[in-house]
């Protein structure tokens, strides 16, 4: 099953749900990512693919998740075409099991959730909620609920092979529109308690699609297409080249004393080598007068 999100709605109330296995495993291979990392960075790609579903076209957002725990910072930035990128400041962090999970609270720590909305021309918006616990799908809960002022409900999760690689992961996040019914709510809490956790119903075989129809069971559902998902990072060479020149001439000019540069993108690992001749010709650009 390829990873794909789609969209439904019951009266007065609207739902997201994705599978992002292939996604969280890219994620995890690119930053060798150990289990305990790869299921946390998981977890907050998923959540921010699912709250992009809700973006227009030319619009993005970034979650940070920044807490005081071993794990450090986690970012995920997520488009509404489906594309995710994101990592984790400290990806070789190693904790015992809590009760059979992951000890993601303790790994993630204190701290806050803020989410950077990026639309269009105007300057992006930046919102914050502090952590509940740390295990993320309920920061997400709290964010969207205390500062965005939508009662929203997110689950995520990720499973891991004893062999380190990614087995399943996915997600949603239930919205109440304004006006919704209390028994369309009280159903929908009624469904959310009877169901399994959301990476087992991945780990069954379950698609998006079929996340939702349980969430909404019992009410009258319309679903929309799906869309696929995959982990995308926008870094190229030449963004890269045009970084270095940012930096100027005399920080170049150490780099072709060095010989050689190497720039390592945050968000996917891809690493960029710069010889001293290629140096040497960004130094060129830069002495070169602006074309008008
Ligand atoms: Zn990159």
């Amino acid at each position: 099953m390829y990873d794909h999100l789609i969209r439904a709605t019951a009266p007065g109330v609207r739902g997201f749900a994705a599978i992002t296995t292939d996604l969280t495993e890219e994620a995890r291979k690119r930053h060798d990512c150990f289990p305990l990392a790869a299921a946390a960075l998981g977890r907050t790609m998923t959540g921010a693919l699912l709250m992009a579903a809700n973006l227009k076209t030319a619009e993005s957002l970034t979650i940070r998740i920044s807490g005081d725990g071993p794990l450090g910072e986690i970012v995920a930035d997520a488009y509404p075409d489906g594309s995710v990128r994101g990592y984790v400041k400290n990806p070789f962090v190693d904790l015992p099991l809590n009760n059979g999970k992951w000890a993601i609270g303790q790994a993630v720590g204190k701290g806050h959730i803020h989410v950077t909305r990026f639309v269009g021309l105007k300057q992006p918006f930046t919102g914050s909620s502090e952590l509940i616990s740390g295990e993320i799908a309920e920061d997400f809960t709290q964010y969207l609920t205390m500062s965005e002022q939508t009662p929203s409900s997110v689950a995520l999760g990720v499973l891991i092979n004893p062999d380190t690689t990614v087995s399943a992961a996915g997600g949603f996040l239930i919205q109440a529109l304004p006006g919704a019914e209390e028994d369309v709510i009280s159903k929908i809490e009624t469904n959310l308690s009877q169901m399994q956790p959301v990476s087992q119903m991945v780990h069954k075989g379950l698609d998006a699609r079929g996340i939702l129809e349980t969430v909404f069971s019992g009410l009258p559902t319309t679903v929309y297409d799906s869309i696929n998902l995959h982990f995308n990072c926008k870094c190229s060479r030449e963004r890269v080249e045009n970084m270095l020149i940012s930096l100027g001439k005399e920080e170049i000019k150490e780099m072709v004393a060095e010989g050689q540069a190497e720039v390592c993108c945050h968000f996917c690992s891809e690493k960029y080598h710069f010889n001293a001749q290629e140096l040497k010709n960004i130094l060129e650009k830069l002495a070169a007068p602006q074309a008008r």
